[in-house]
């Protein structure tokens, strides 16, 4: 919603209590799972020079922390937004860990009154890293506790009731925010104005995915052939958490049907009979595909329409499905609606229609 309140929709719960947009047993969903924050732990990377990738961000990164080390204050306030799983908690983890500073984390739709936020704030201590995931999810009432806090480190207590009450300013340490959002178009103005550092997070390239493939791998003694990372990094949909996941199902593959070695063939198998093809797509995937192409004819169609079709929120399909598809060149997004476009068209084996939307 453009306004940024929260809005509810069906969200599927983690077994650890996490909560999540796509359904559970998707396993090339870029959410995270319980099974991966255990792995997490040993795969994350703990410094900027472990953080594979982003090379832009992590340049822009590195200078601001090095100019707000020398100067002895708290880095600015940074912004992190982009499709899920691509390393925002990982960088806000790193930043903190190259400043030598402890870091406190919530979560938009955990901080549900402004008392649940001014507690963590006062909390803070001087140069403290605070990462706040899902930060468009937050009411717009606890969102407005935020604007003094970062602009002038600042909160305003009530104290008393009624017509005695008063306003008390107090006065902040010198803090961090760290802010991480998949939907960066719903941030309000007034909370983006007050981050002086804000970057995209973009789909991984293949050759920085088999890096991440590769060095998860020794950490976790995983044997693997070059082969085999290249078919998982080709199907983890640029996106390390995907492709973490996806190792380790090859892994459990390979040890029970083939030694233990991925192999590309190895590889291959195992990622087919999850269900995940050739450029990463999976069932959901499809069915979303063939909904656009067969039941509304290539598009345009709006995506509430489209949700409806499948029994999914719209949330999900803007925030899960679609960002990929459009990455990979199979739908685009246009001012009437989603439309199928001609590499859809032959991926799926539909014949191209004769009269094509004028967007083409
Ligand atoms: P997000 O917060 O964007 O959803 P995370 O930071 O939790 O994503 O990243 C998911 C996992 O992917 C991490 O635990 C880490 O193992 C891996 N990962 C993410 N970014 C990188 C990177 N740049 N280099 C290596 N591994 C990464």
């Amino acid at each position: 919603m453009a306004d940024g309140t929260a809005k509810s929709m069906t969200v599927y719960k983690d077994k650890d209590g996490g909560a999540r947009l796509d359904r559970p047993e998707r396993i090339v969903s870029a959410a995270s799972y319980d099974d991966d924050v255990r792995l997490d732990a040993s795969v994350r990377p703990k410094t900027l020079n472990e953080y594979i990738g982003q090379k832009r961000v992590k340049e822009n990164i590195s200078i601001a922390l090095e100019a707000a080390r020398n100067r002895g204050e708290a880095l600015d306030h940074v912004l992190l937004y982009g499709p899920p799983g691509l390393g925002k908690t990982t960088l806000a983890q790193i930043i903190a860990n190259e400043l030598n500073v402890p870091i406190k984390t919530s979560a938009g739709p955990l901080l549900e009154r402004k008392g649940d936020l001014t507690a963590i704030l006062t909390s803070l201590e001087s140069r403290e890293v605070f990462f706040l995931d899902e930060i468009h999810r937050l009411q717009a009432a606890v969102e407005e506790v935020l604007y003094p806090a970062m602009e002038d480190f600042r909160v305003d207590l009530v104290i008393g009731q009624g017509p005695g009450a008063r306003i008390h300013p107090f006065h902040l340490n010198h803090f961090t925010l760290i802010g991480a959002t998949t939907r960066a178009g719903l941030i309000t103005a007034p909370l983006r104005s007050r981050f002086g550092i804000v970057h995209r997070l973009d789909f991984y390239e293949p050759a920085d995915l088999l890096i991440i493939l590769h060095r998860s791998a020794k950490i976790l003694n995983i044997q693997m052939e070059e082969g085999g990372a290249e078919e998982i990094a080709r199907r983890c949909r640029g996106t390390p958490r995907i492709a973490n996941r996806l190792l380790r199902r090859a892994r459990d593959f390979a040890e029970v049907r083939a030694g233990g070695n991925i192999t590309r063939g190895v590889a291959q198998e195992a990622l087919a009979m999850l269900g995940v093809d050739e450029s990463g797509l999976d069932e959901v995937d499809r069915n979303l595909m063939l909904a656009l192409l067969d039941k509304y004819a290539g598009g345009p169609v709006g995506v509430g329409t489209l949700a409806a079709a499948l029994s999914e929120e719209e949330d999900a399909i803007e925030e899960m499905y679609e960002p990929y598809l459009m990455q990979i060149g199979m739908i685009d997004r246009t001012p009437r609606g989603r439309v199928a476009t001609p590499r859809a068209y032959q991926y799926f084996g539909r014949e191209l229609p004769r009269r094509q939307p004028r967007l083409f």
